[in-house]
């Protein structure tokens, strides 16, 4: 790869579905080995520039809500016992100073996410005891209602947060976690905002306003994103894209448009990468393919002072002031 197309501070991802790989459910994946399988392993990474990898512990529906919880943990240990073995290359980090010192060491750092709050099964002393196993993002909900919030798929009911939800918000204030609002509904969301008293993440979303998609995120939402401090990351999941031309150019109109609502500070990426159900953006194919979009942001007139806040800096800065 030409190295020019790199932006000088790498990438941060807050995104990724690449640990239901690491079961072995999916077929033969080694993640120390760059594979045809999934989208993301660790040579490729590398070979990207990426600094620091979210990882999502996604919790299939049929998990949901009885076996939620024990799902999560199943998740957990496969991502452990894959990851353990390489942590001369690759290290879980708790804080921003873990995250400073893996990559002054060369090393990718990673961040545990669960992605629905299922996982808690109502119960804030799971969420305690998540975050003691390493967790430090929490995705409220995803489609679905839980215990927590409604997500987008019942947004037509107007529901917010819960009464459980707001003890949630505020717990995870008090341990340092980043709270997720890809896949809450509208309610929801702006409840958070209201309650939470740090920046928020919306770990994968594009814009409303260019594909009138349920998950992409409206210029209202924008607008607070930018009041609360938070970040965006956009992703490249092809019908949050668009509804008939999802191709890169497109996504390029996503950053402009969120660039010019939001503010150029607001912005990231969260890729998706093995949460396609193969539905991968033309061109991007995967993680080794993201120079592709660095220099479409150039050439939509993005500076390098401004790439660096959208592949790196925002983000940084949000774990920063939570972590
Ligand atoms: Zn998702």
């Amino acid at each position: 790869m030409n190295k020019k197309t790199l932006t000088s501070k790498g990438i941060i991802d807050s995104h990724c579905d690449t640990v239901h790989y690491f079961t072995g459910e999916m077929g033969e994946y080694d993640f120390l080995n760059t594979n045809n399988l999934a989208q993301l392993d660790l040579p490729r990474m590398e070979a990207a520039g990426l600094k620091v990898q979210f990882f999502a512990l996604y919790i299939e529906p049929e998990y949901k809500p009885a076996k939620a919880l024990n799902r999560s943990i199943q998740l957990l240990d496969a991502f452990y016992r894959t990851v353990e073995p390489c942590y001369e290359r690759l290290e879980v980090i708790h804080s921003y100073n873990d995250l400073l010192r893996v990559n002054n060491q060369g090393k990718i750092a990673a961040v545990l996410t669960v992605e629905g709050g299922e996982a808690l099964e109502g119960e804030i002393a799971v969420l305690r005891m998540l975050f003691r196993l390493g967790i430090r993002v929490l995705g409220l909900t995803w489609n679905q209602r839980n215990e927590i919030a409604d997500g987008v798929g019942e947004r037509q009911t107007g529901g917010g947060l819960t009464r459980f939800g707001k003890k949630v918000i505020k717990e995870m204030n008090s341990l340092g976690m980043i709270i997720d609002l890809a896949h809450i509904a509208e309610k929801g969301f702006f409840d958070v905002l209201m309650l939470s008293n740090t920046p928020v993440i919306i770990s994968h979303a594009n814009a409303r306003k260019i594909c009138n998609h349920h998950r992409n995120i409206t210029d209202q939402q924008l607008r607070a994103l930018k009041e609360n401090g938070g970040v965006v990351g956009l992703t490249l999941y092809p019908p949050f894209i668009h509804e008939k031309t999802p191709n890169l150019e497109m996504l390029l109109n996503h950053f402009e448009h969120i660039a010019e609502v939001a503010g150029i500070n607001h912005l990231g990426i969260g890729t998706d990468f093995d949460g396609m159900e193969g539905k991968t953006l033309e061109g991007i194919y995967d993680v080794s393919s993201l120079h592709l979009l660095v220099e479409g942001l150039r050439s939509r007139g993005f500076k390098e002072s401004d790439l660096n806040k959208i592949l790196f800096e925002n983000f940084l800065r949000v774990i920063k002031e939570i972590m």
